[in-house]
């Protein structure tokens, strides 16, 4: 059953600017690189940064006579990507070598997947609500992602040289194109927001986007209704993105800047004609860097040294069952097994780590609710003071759980829990043991609090006469007497009812 609020492309919405009145329209495509622990087709390692050019081989260097070998985990993780998307899967897949000229690119061809690839037909739900609101879903459709090497990075030194590091020569990439079904500048960043935090989820990448582990290109044109008529101008490709900022800011521009051609010249769409465009982020403007007046030809020919692919039964289950619970399925699971609000939930599941972390807590707590407000509040706090890692921390879980116990069993008082909190975080030791060293169980026994509350009233006779005069508001500060004369130990509740209780007897 589905009771979410789900909107589709045919209700692309429609903006009014002076006499003409237009719809956006977008499409992405994300390379995103894999996180294996070798290269696609070589045993190279793959990780980011290093000294240039000491992690290369014949294969990824692209000599001659080398052999490429697709790596199990390089078309494994693909598929895993797949599942998450919602895509099919063609267990008969093949290799493509697509050719043009670029100095970082060895072999003079990319090795690709041209009109097989190994994923079809997938969905991606965003989220158009905010973070404090009940989810509101629009569906993208995936037109197909497919396996392919990434480039080395080319270094210009202004006025001097150039230089190539070919570290990067041979890295797994996916290419995930999306069907043009995103109709604003905020859309296509939370697609790729989306596909990132999925693909994150699964362990298919680190998604980190200041190393450019993931780069979006926009496809973007406008449909417009003026005097009359329907025109659509033609396409621009904003090429790699790897911020949503510039997602957002560069298709906004794009948006203006293709309704002011469109006044001055009423230029219309032709099939194979795009616009190749760079975002200038210091400028804040998107600059042409070619035009497409027909069709690139890549000669695209199968790569005659990688066999065809076929999938057994086997890989393809294996692979499905690596994609887990995905983010949208843990939130509402969350939401529904412990009551916590969109915000919450939200917050909790932004990064997977955090969510597991979460509910072990959780799990192991009496009051999983009070568990989420210390995992929110506090650890989440600390994490963010700090700038470390949830695993860096000395606490795990465990100690959560075990404090949100104490609290619940009324042995410390909630004043008393922020000290053990933060004795834990410098120890390592359960909360437990924190309050046992310290002495601070919390006084519950209503014999213990009755002498302190007796005691406190002796001592302050003119607070009784108040109360005899009709001055309730002395118990608050009788309670806060005693709370004092226990050190903060005593029950508070408890404080507060016998402070009544034993007025009330003498008023
Ligand atoms: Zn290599």
């Amino acid at each position: 059953m589905n009771t979410r609020d789900e909107t589709t492309v045919a209700e692309r919405p429609v903006h009014a600017d002076g006499d003409l009145s237009y719809e956006v329209i977008i499409g992405c495509e994300i390379h995103c690189e894999l996180k294996t622990a070798t290269k696609a087709f070589c045993s190279c390692e793959n990780r980011y940064g290093g000294m240039p050019n000491t992690r290369v081989c014949p294969v990824c260097l692209g000599l001659p006579g080398a052999m490429p070998i697709p790596g199990r985990e390089y078309v494994e993780l693909g598929a895993v990507a797949g599942y998450a998307l919602g895509c099919g899967i063609n267990a008969y897949t093949k290799f493509d070598r697509k050719h043009y000229f670029y100095p970082d690119l060895v072999k003079g061809y990319q090795i690709t997947q041209y009109d097989i690839p190994l994923c079809h037909d997938g969905v991606v739900m965003i989220n158009l609500a905010a973070a404090d609101e009940a989810p509101r879903l629009k569906k993208v459709r995936v037109e197909r992602i497919h396996l392919e090497e990434d480039v080395g990075k080319s270094l210009h030194v202004e006025g001097a040289h150039s230089y190539i590091d070919f570290n990067r020569s041979g890295v797994p990439l996916i290419e995930i194109v999306s069907r043009p079904d995103m109709s604003s500048p905020e859309e296509a960043a939370l697609f790729m927001q989306t596909v990132r935090e999925i693909l994150r989820y699964i362990g298919a990448t680190d998604g980190n986007l200041e190393e450019g582990a993931m780069r979006c290109d926009a496809n973007l044109n406008l449909r417009i209704r003026a005097e009359g008529k329907e025109w659509r101008t033609p396409i621009s490709e904003i090429k790699n993105m790897n911020s949503f900022k510039a997602i957002r800011e560069a298709c906004a521009y794009e948006i203006r800047r293709q309704l002011a051609e469109f006044r001055s010249d009423r230029q219309n769409y032709t099939a194979g004609f795009k616009r190749t465009m760079g975002w200038d982020e210091a400028a804040g403007e998107t600059v042409v860097q070619r035009t497409k007046n027909s069709f690139i030809d890549y000669r695209f020919v199968v790569e005659p040294d990688i066999r065809p692919i076929v999938l057994g039964e086997d890989f393809l289950a294996e692979a499905r069952a690596r994609v887990g619970e995905l983010p949208a399925a843990k939130r509402d699971r969350f939401r529904a097994e412990y009551g916590l609000s969109d915000f919450d939930v939200n917050t909790l599941t932004a990064d997977r780590e955090l969510a597991e972390w979460f509910e072990r807590a959780a799990k192991a707590s009496s009051d999983p609710k009070k568990a989420a407000n210390w995992v929110l509040a506090e650890v989440l706090a600390v994490v963010n003071e700090t700038g470390s890692a949830l695993g860096e921390l000395k606490i795990g879980p465990g100690h959560i759980a075990g404090l949100v116990n104490a609290l619940s069993k009324g042995s410390i008082t909630s004043k008393q829990a922020k000290e053990v909190f933060q004795a834990m975080l410098e120890t390592g030791d359960q909360a437990e043991a924190v309050i046992a060293a310290r002495g601070m169980s919390q006084v519950s026994d209503s014999g213990e609090i009755s002498r302190i509350v007796d005691e406190v009233i002796s001592e302050n006779p003119a607070a009784l006469e108040d109360f005899r005069k009709g001055k309730t508001n002395v118990v608050g500060w009788l309670t806060g007497q005693v709370m004092k004369k226990s050190k903060g130990r005593a029950n508070p509740a408890m404080a507060a009812e016998l402070v009544q209780k034993r007025l009330a007897e003498r008023g």
